[in-house]
């Protein structure tokens, strides 16, 4: 069994779900599971339409957007009246109902509207690739998947979910294709929850697991694993294949390439991830496994909207490490995590995503012990295997507020 996950890119116009057919038309022999997202930026639009319910703003226009966009791809796939018009009709009025139901907090709430965005755009791709007679089935990843109920973070209960994943494996001997969502869980309460922004190729990896696949294929619009981002720079090269270590580290520094939590569960089991062009099928892509790749050319990964915090200690004492611990404890406490850390004798500085709200919160509990700064708007440059090419221009571009390097790694944070 293989798990091919496509993301929100491959399917975000009936061009996309067309190309999805055509490479399961060549696939159609193994039994697979194919993970799917919501389609284009339906994510972000959810996002809003959520924010602005919850701000008691009129939410209308951008629900309707939203509907015209899916109903615009589903005229060029399937005929007037063609039943898929009525289960997608009926989702969206489950989603509008969902937004009017009290709940427990606000990302509870966000959790029971967002996930429409998979839910529909597996519902348009099964229905489809049925019209293109593939034997698909569509299956609710949310009776699989067991999550606790951290909304908009799920953590996974592999046990539970493992269990429900062996089912796969029964239908798998009627039908050979099966679609659902990435992104979804449930807790046991029975709300769906979701496994944080970009989560669908943790899906794609869970079910993998579960079901000791024979690989995973992630679909994207890039012909495989690069070592920059060839939006920010010229001459990149393509991986032909990299270590799980390797790739885990790339995720763990921001390239969004793949989602962090892929790779664990596929190395712990040795199930191989090939990232390939979903344009080009034919191109060999990047295989990620157990393999060990000699010379490996320096790997950059641009990390935006960055936020440097300075706590400095007011008293003309230094920083002790009980300070440190107080700082730590703090932040483990609002679910922040740290991209890179320094200190000096008065002050310890540390660089983390900016994300306002918790930002405010964070800064303003800093702020009974310490004197605090902060800069926002900051890029994090971390070059791995750097050269001293590398190391020499990064270092010397104008902007740099923090400068750290290792032996492999060299780390920059820049006001671009
Ligand atoms: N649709 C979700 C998101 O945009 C999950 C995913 O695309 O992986 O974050
Ligand atoms: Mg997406």
């Amino acid at each position: 069994m293989k798990v091919f996950k496509f993301g929100g890119a491959s399917v975000k116009d009936s061009k996309g779900i067309k190309n999805v057919a055509l490479i399961l038309h060549s696939h159609s022999r193994g039994n697979l599971v194919v993970v799917v997202s919501a389609m284009g930026q339906t994510t972000n639009a959810l996002e809003r339409i959520v924010s602005r319910y919850q701000s008691h703003q009129d939410y209308t226009a951008e629900f309707n957007l939203l509907k015209e966009y899916h109903s615009g791809i589903m005229r060029d796939l399937f005929p007037e009246g063609h039943p898929a018009w009525n289960v997608v009709a009926s989702s969206w009025e489950t989603l509008a109902q969902q937004l009017h139901k009290s709940y427990s907090s606000p990302d509870q709430l966000y959790d029971q509207v967002v996930c429409f965005g998979e839910i529909v755009s597996t519902q348009i791709v099964c229905h489809y690739l049925i019209e293109q007679e593939l034997k698909a089935q569509w299956l609710d990843a949310r009776d699989y998947i067991a999550t606790d109920d951290n909304y908009r973070e799920g953590k996974v209960d592999w046990t539970t979910t493992c269990n429900n994943i062996q089912q796969i494996k029964k239908l798998q001997e009627q039908k050979n294709i099966v679609i659902t969502q990435g992104f979804l869980g449930r807790t046991k309460d029975g709300y769906t929850t979701t496994l944080g922004r970009d989560g669908s190729d943790f899906s794609a990896a869970i079910f993998a697991s579960c079901l000791r696949a024979e690989s995973v294929t992630i679909w994207k619009d890039v012909p495989g694993i690069m070592n920059a981002d060839p939006k920010r720079m010229k001459a990149v090269t393509v991986f032909e294949e990299l270590p799980f270590s390797e790739a885990a580290e790339m995720t763990y520094y921001g390239a969004s390439v793949i989602h962090p939590k892929t790779i664990k569960p596929l190395a712990t089991k040795g199930i191989p991830l090939y990232v390939k062009n979903f344009d080009d099928p034919a191109l060999p892509g990047t295989k990620i496994h157990e393999c060990r790749v000699e010379n490996l050319p320096p790997l950059f990964v641009f990390k935006d909207n960055q936020c440097l915090i300075s706590c400095k200690v007011t008293d003309y004492t230094f920083v002790t490490e009980e300070h440190m611990s107080t700082i730590f404890h703090v932040l483990t406490e609002l679910n922040i995590h740290i991209n890179v850390m320094q200190n000096s004798a008065i002050s310890f500085s540390f660089c983390i995503d900016f994300r306002e709200s918790r930002v405010k919160a964070l800064i303003e509990r800093l702020q009974q012990q310490f004197e605090v700064y902060y800069n926002t708007g900051l890029t994090l440059v971390t070059i791995k295997n750097y050269d001293a090419k590398s190391f020499d221009t990064f270092r010397s571009k104008p902007g740099v507020l923090l400068e750290q390097s290792s032996r492999s790694t060299l780390q920059l944070l820049i006001r671009p």
